[in-house]
């Protein structure tokens, strides 16, 4: 029988890489996004295309709610949950601290902090011993920017990313006897829609001289640390972080 992953935010940039991946590697694919449904559904026609088992879901996932028929829907559809991975991010215009109101925090760190903690609420409700299940994996994107702070760029999203890694460390421990490992991967400037988002589309080709080794990462290049960390090839590893990012 396959193992069943959700990743969230799949629909594009190192989301959809990790998708691929993960079929390619033999995992049925929950694919979650937001609004991009078109997007989605080529990713799960490609892999059903190529014999894989696939299904796209739309959900907020920092929405309780949605995110509890997200994973709903996932048990109906797959069974049993094996490894999560918690993708989603988003960052806003690159601002000041002294530039940012209330609003945009919010929906920086409900976005990127609470639906982290939402999903993996959910992942640790079916994978944990303790609640009955045979374990698991999740991995968590975080980004480099929880090391450097972002300054002048947005601080909130490196913030928030500082978020995630302490709950990876927490839940990691909160859970290692459980059967389930919590890791995460930090990439920085990889080629993805999410700097458009920043208001510099063409972010990467900035600053990729600031890179040792002068060029920006692909979307494959942060999967395959992904599906590393979820596989049994890293069963003893749990609470570390895999930085992606050419050196920096
Ligand atoms: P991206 O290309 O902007 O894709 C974002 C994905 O998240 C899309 O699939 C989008 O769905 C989905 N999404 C956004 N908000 C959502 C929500 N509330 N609920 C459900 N889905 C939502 O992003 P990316 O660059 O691949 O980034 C993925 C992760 O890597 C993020 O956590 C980011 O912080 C991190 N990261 C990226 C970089 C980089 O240089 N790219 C560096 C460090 C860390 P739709 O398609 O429906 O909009």
């Amino acid at each position: 029988m396959k193992k069943t992953i959700l990743i969230t935010g799949g629909s594009r940039g190192i989301g959809a890489a990790t998708a691929y991946l993960a079929a390619e590697k033999g995992y049925a694919v929950g694919i979650n996004y937001l609004t991009n449904q078109a997007a989605a559904e080529k990713i799960v026609d490609s892999i059903r295309q190529q014999g894989g088992k696939a299904a796209a879901y739309a959900a907020d996932v920092s929405s309780e709610p949605q995110v509890t028929d997200l994973f709903n829907a996932l048990d109906r559809d797959f069974g049993p949950l094996h490894a999560l991975v918690n993708n989603v991010g988003i960052l806003e215009k690159q601002q000041r601290v002294e530039e940012m109101d209330a609003s945009r925090l919010q929906r920086i760190f409900t976005t990127n902090v609470v639906s982290c903690f939402l999903c993996s609420k959910e992942a640790v409700l079916r994978m944990s011993t303790r609640h009955g299940g045979a374990g698991g994996a999740i991995v968590n994107v975080s980004s480099i920017a929880a090391r450097t702070g972002s300054p002048g760029e947005y601080v909130d999203y490196a913030a928030s990313k500082g978020a995630m890694d302490s709950l990876t460390l927490g839940l990691s421990k909160e859970v290692a006897g459980e059967g389930i490992r919590v890791n995460a991967v930090r990439p920085a400037f990889i080629y993805t829609d999410i700097h458009a988002s920043g208001g510099e589309p063409n972010r990467v080709e900035r600053v990729k001289e600031t890179v040792p080794m002068k060029r920006g990462g692909q979307p494959e290049e942060v999967a395959r640390a992904i599906l590393w960390l979820l596989s049994d090839e890293a069963s003893y590893s749990t609470g570390i972080f895999i930085d992606v990012t050419g050196g920096r």
